[in-house]
This record gives structure tokens, sequence and C-alpha cells, in this order.
């Protein structure tokens, strides 16, 4: 009997352990006057034994959280709405973010955005048509996965506009790693793409997204001279928004790989559990 308890005791605490390393429930909140940036890529159902699942959010879950941000109180703003309210921001604002222009964004996630009434910003690569950019980051993610994957036409981008839900941002013009760039050639990346989105769409573009979050000290700067507001890291957290660069900007990574509890996790500390 005894040894039967000292199992049930040691499972027990060895599940304690995990679940406190998985989902840091001990990490402090917050403070909710800090708005939440949130990165989504894909809304589409993930692949059996793809390689980038992680970017894959189902249409089922995306729905499940932006239900329960809407029911919870969450505020949806734009990138450009949060950095022009600046301090006037109220609590539990959350902007939604998506990278890179994959099609389903209109097919699958406009129609979701619009039945709960939320809003969000699209970084927008501008030759995103048959290219595997993962190779400007690793060599080996050669498997074109991300390169099947359909992008957004330039009608889907018009109808995202024309919803009067979806702001769209810059995202460059060939999403190179600003790593491996020379000043110049990362500003004419900034500037070549918002100068061509903003003619092609007739609208006027503010925000933007460093490519695979890689950045350098100068590249901050380097946006503001392009004539952005701000700009999105992929650096995982939640910004302080009384001491901010609006050219740092941190997000929260919502992965396809995650549940429910997860995401409730992330948008209260920034970070799901112990290490990411
Ligand atoms: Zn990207």
């Amino acid at each position: 009997m005894n040894t039967l308890w000292a199992i049930s005791g040691l499972a027990s605490l060895t599940w304690l352990i995990w679940f406190s390393w998985r989902y840091a429930w001990w990490r402090p909140a917050i403070d909710q006057r800090h708005p939440r940036i949130l990165m989504y890529h894909m809304i589409r159902d993930p692949i059996k034994r793809a390689g980038f699942n992680g970017m894959r959010v189902s249409p089922h879950l995306f729905e499940q959280q932006i239900r329960w941000l809407k029911e919870n109180g969450w505020r949806f703003f734009t990138l450009t709405a949060l950095l022009e309210q600046g301090s006037r921001i109220p609590e539990k604002s959350v902007a939604i973010t998506f990278d890179d222009g994959f099609a389903d964004n209109c097919t699958t996630a406009l129609p979701i955005l619009k039945k709960y009434d939320a809003c969000a910003t699209l970084f927008l690569v501008v030759n995103r048509h048959h290219q595997e950019w993962s190779m400007h980051k690793k060599r080996h993610h050669d498997s074109g996965e991300l390169m099947r994957e359909p992008k957004l036409s330039d009608s889907q981008v018009m109808e995202l506009i024309e919803s009067g839900c979806v702001e769209i941002g810059s995202h460059t013009m060939t999403h190179p790693n600003f790593g491996l760039m020379d000043a110049g050639a990362k500003k004419m990346e900034m500037l070549q793409s918002k100068e061509l989105l903003e003619s092609k769409f007739g609208i006027n573009i503010k925000a933007f997204a460093y490519p695979f979050g890689i950045l350098q000290p100068e590249d901050p700067g380097l946006a503001r001279g392009a004539g952005y507001l701000g700009a999105v890291t992929t650096e995982p957290g939640i910004s302080d928004w009384n001491c901010l660069d609006p050219f740092l900007l941190q997000r929260i990574k919502i992965s396809g790989k995650e549940g429910m509890l997860a995401f409730r996790m992330r948008l209260r500390t920034g970070w799901r559990g112990a290490n990411k």
C-alpha cells in the first residue's frame, strides 16, 4: 500500500513539475494596460508530417481564439491604430498580425474577423509568389513547403483592404535576411516595398515587420527614416507601452501546435511556459 502511495505521489509531482514548466502559471501577469500584439502566419489545417505546422493555425482554433478575446473584453486594433493612440490606448487592447501574405488570410481568416467585428494588420511581401525565402535564413530549408502554399493575389489584397478590417503593412520586397545585408540594401527593401504597395493599392503604409524578425542595431532607425510609424519584431513578449520604442515591438507568437490554455497563458504574460 505504501509503495502505491509513493508511486502515485511521485507521478503527481512529476506531472505538476511538467505542467509548471510547460505553462508557467507562476509567472506574474503583465499589466493589461500594455497591449498584446499577436503574430500569425497561415489560418489552415496542419499538413501531415510537414515541417512548418507551427505556422498553420487551424480555422477552428483561430475562431476559438478570436471568440475568446471578444468574450473576455479585449478590444481589437490595427497596429497603426495602436501606435496612433499612444498612451491613450485603453486596457485590454490587442492587435492581430499576419506575416508574409498567405491566401488563407483572405479566404479563411477574413470571414472570422468579420464575424467577431475584429481587425488585423497584414505584413505583405511584395514578391511573394513562387519564392522560397525560408532559405534566406537557413540554407537547408529548401523543401519548398512554404513556397507551395498559395499566396494572396492582388485582388485578394484589395478585398482585404475594402473589407475595412485589415490594414496592410510592409514585409519588404523579397523577405531577405537583414543580418546579411548592408544599410543601403536594407533601406531599399523598406522604401521600395512601401512605395510600391502604396501606389498599387492606393493606401498609406505605416507599419513594417522585419523579415524573420532578424534585425541589426541600425535597422529601427532605417525603418523610421523610410517613413514608417512603427515596426514589429518576432521577439517574444509584451512591450512596455510606457517606455516604448515603436520600432522594436515584441509579439506573442501563436502556434498551430498549441491549444487554448497556451493561448491564454501567452495573453497573460507573453510566454507560454518557462523557456518559450
Ligand atoms: Zn515573414
